[in-house]
């Protein structure tokens, strides 16, 4: 079944998304600020609105995918009135779970009907349209969400009501952010015991150590050759883009007096870290102020 749909935030990761919204066969309408996202996504067969409430005037959905908290509320509280009455908003942007609940009221009161749907897999997950969706929302919002993402994604999950799918995005890289660092600890500690890199991979690899960050993003070059590690850390996974969700991550464990003592030093290691350049680094490379600051 096809559908309109309006896409505003083309970005490194609404630009390739909207393009397989088209390959799918859905009629997408977009909208980015930016004269390069805006052309690269009519090269992909996406027309394109001269502003956000002329991308989403026929929505049946409106996808949104943008930097941060605020520019979604701000796009919703006018989209809300520029969208048909009983319009779908879903945003796949990464936000607080507080703003997520705000965007989803802000579209409900107006008469649509709202989910989150962030996303894990970063910009080759949605080049290939194999991204994870996860989805909060009502079971009905769910059941006519699900197709539109699958256009987009491999794994769609509903996580609950509005908010627990940023809920889930936050507390899934929570556990990235601080399995990354202990396993990157492990090799440094390990390189001073004089054990290689590849026998601490192939005991890890295969016993209790086993972890994404180690078997498949593995911070030092060698034993998982795909790894950034053996391209210099060329991301991958932006740092600068882990700080920011350990940083939600963090912001939530204070809203609920959770302790979460290892994921706020992880958000404090990575908000370091990812200042300046090295926030365009693939997130592994955090390892190399770990050998800096034992020296
Ligand atoms: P990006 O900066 O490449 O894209 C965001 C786009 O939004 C930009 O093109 C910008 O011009 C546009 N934009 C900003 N404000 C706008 C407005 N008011 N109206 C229209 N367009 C506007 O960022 P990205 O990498 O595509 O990330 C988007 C979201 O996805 C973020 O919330 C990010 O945390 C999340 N995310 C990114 C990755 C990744 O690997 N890049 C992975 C998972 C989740």
């Amino acid at each position: 079944m096809t559908h309109s749909i309006g896409f505003v935030g083309l970005g490194n990761m609404g630009g390739p998304m909207a393009a397989n919204l088209v390959k799918a066969g859905h009629r997408v309408t977009g909208y980015d600020l930016s004269d390069v996202a805006r052309d690269r996504a009519a090269g992909h067969g996406v027309t394109v609105a001269g502003s956000a409430a002329a991308a989403v005037a026929a929505a049946e959905a409106v996808v949104t995918m943008l930097p941060a908290g605020r520019h979604v509320l701000e796009t919703y509280r006018e989209l809300t009135e520029a969208a048909p009455s009983g319009a779908l908003f879903v945003d796949c942007s990464t936000i607080a779970v507080g703003d997520a609940r705000i965007a989803a009221d802000l579209a409900r009161t107006a008469g649509h009907r709202a989910v989150d749907a962030p996303v894990s897999g970063g910009v080759p997950g949605a080049e290939a349209a194999s991204l994870t969706f996860m989805v909060g929302g009502s079971d009905g919002e769910f059941a006519e969400v699900e197709p539109v993402l699958a256009a987009m994604g491999r794994k769609v999950v509903h996580c609950g009501p509005a908010g627990a799918g940023q809920a889930a995005k936050l507390c899934n890289n929570m556990i990235l952010g601080v399995s990354m660092i202990a396993v990157s600890e492990a090799f440094v500690l390990g390189e001073s015991l004089g054990l290689s890199h590849q026998a601490l991979f192939d005991v890890a690899a295969t016993a209790s150590g086993q972890c994404w960050a180690l078997t498949t993003n593995c911070p030092v070059p060698g034993p998982v050759p795909a790894s950034p590690a053996n391209r210099e850390y060329a991301a991958g996974f932006a740092a600068a883009l882990m700080a920011k969700d350990l940083g939600l991550a963090a912001d939530a464990a204070t809203a609920c007096a959770v302790p979460a003592e290892f994921g706020r030093r992880a958000a404090e290691s990575y908000a370091a870290f990812a200042q300046g350049e090295a926030g365009g680094l693939d997130f592994s490379a955090i390892i190399t102020t770990l050998r800096e600051d034992g020296e």
